[in-house]
């Protein structure tokens, strides 16, 4: 019933070498409410994934198609852009959860996406783009852990991961959910908004979890046109080839490189702002093969 890592590992993310003074005026005004908000929701999660281990439940629970219609009706209502599921992927769990403390998870997931201001983004690497950002992180984790609650109100157990350093490699759930597809940038993109959503996910133990419709969804071969991202990308942190690194896992990202330019920008976020799935969406992007 519950799932356990298989070995991940993932990066620490640093909050306190993101440097909120480089915010000035509104912006700055704006990250004193963000910023504390952000923490805020992290502690909430965790603080509801300790009393959810202390108290588990004996089975796995039956789910009617109706709860996932409800499920899938209040993500709306609480902004929440993109909802796909998925059986949690134990290769997908990360061995340490620095920012959640997130050891377990039940065995299906509802995966979410928020959306990203597209004017904030087109500023990269400006902080505006940082700021939203961090916005979204603290919006989407707010509203996961409100629709944890609001499953919990409808009986069954959930542990919600939050979208700042959570426990699980979210873009990989998202493609099994059917979200979408990781481009060469490494992120996930969707037909809705391209590469400019965050995403969160909410375990639950909850079976059997709803038909998902696999969208036919392919972005390879726009990106093995395009490498747009792979050129101006500042640092250099995304490679034309993937490579393997020494645990055996397939990256097209030098992380290190990318995070250290991320803490120096106050966000980064050029890979997303240049991405034509970004600058002009999917089905212009569609139709432009045509
Ligand atoms: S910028 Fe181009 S190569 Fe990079 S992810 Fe977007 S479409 Fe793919
Ligand atoms: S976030 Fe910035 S530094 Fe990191 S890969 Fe994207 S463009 Fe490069």
């Amino acid at each position: 019933m519950l799932k356990k890592s298989k070995g991940l590992n993932s990066r620490l993310i640093e909050l306190n070498k993101f440097d909120i003074r480089e915010f000035k005026g509104l912006l700055s005004d704006k990250a004193k409410i963000v910023v504390p908000k952000l923490f805020k929701t992290v502690q909430r999660a965790k603080t509801d994934y300790k009393r959810e281990m202390k108290n588990l439940p004996d089975n796995v629970q039956s789910a009617p198609k109706e709860f996932w219609e409800e499920v899938i009706e209040q993500a709306k209502i609480l902004g929440i852009g993109l909802v796909g599921f998925a059986p949690v992927d134990e290769n997908f769990i990360f061995k340490n959860d620095y920012i959640g403390g997130i050891e377990f998870l039940y065995e299906n997931g509802i995966v979410l996406g928020m959306e990203m201001d597209y004017e904030a983004i087109d500023k990269a690497p400006e902080p505006p783009a940082g700021l939203e950002s961090l916005n979204i992180y603290a919006e989407l984790g707010e509203a996961t852990n409100k629709l944890a609650d609001f499953i919990r109100s409808k009986g069954y157990r959930t542990i919600a991961c939050h979208p700042l350093g959570g426990p699980i490699l979210l873009p990989a759930m998202a493609v099994k959910a059917g979200l979408g597809r990781i481009g060469t940038q490494g992120l996930l993109i969707t037909k809705k908004f391209g590469p400019r959503q965050r995403l969160s996910m909410i375990s639950i133990n909850a079976t059997p979890l709803p038909e998902v419709s696999q969208d036919n969804f392919e972005i390879d071969e726009y990106c093995k046109k395009c490498k747009r991202c792979v050129q101006m990308c500042p640092v250099n942190a995304i490679y034309y080839e993937p490579i393997i690194k020494e645990n055996g896992i397939k990256t097209r990202i030098d992380g290190e490189k990318c995070i250290e330019y991320f803490y120096e920008s106050t966000g980064c976020s050029i890979c997303i702002k240049e991405c034509p799935f970004h600058k002009i969406g999917y089905k212009a992007m569609y139709y432009s093969r045509l």
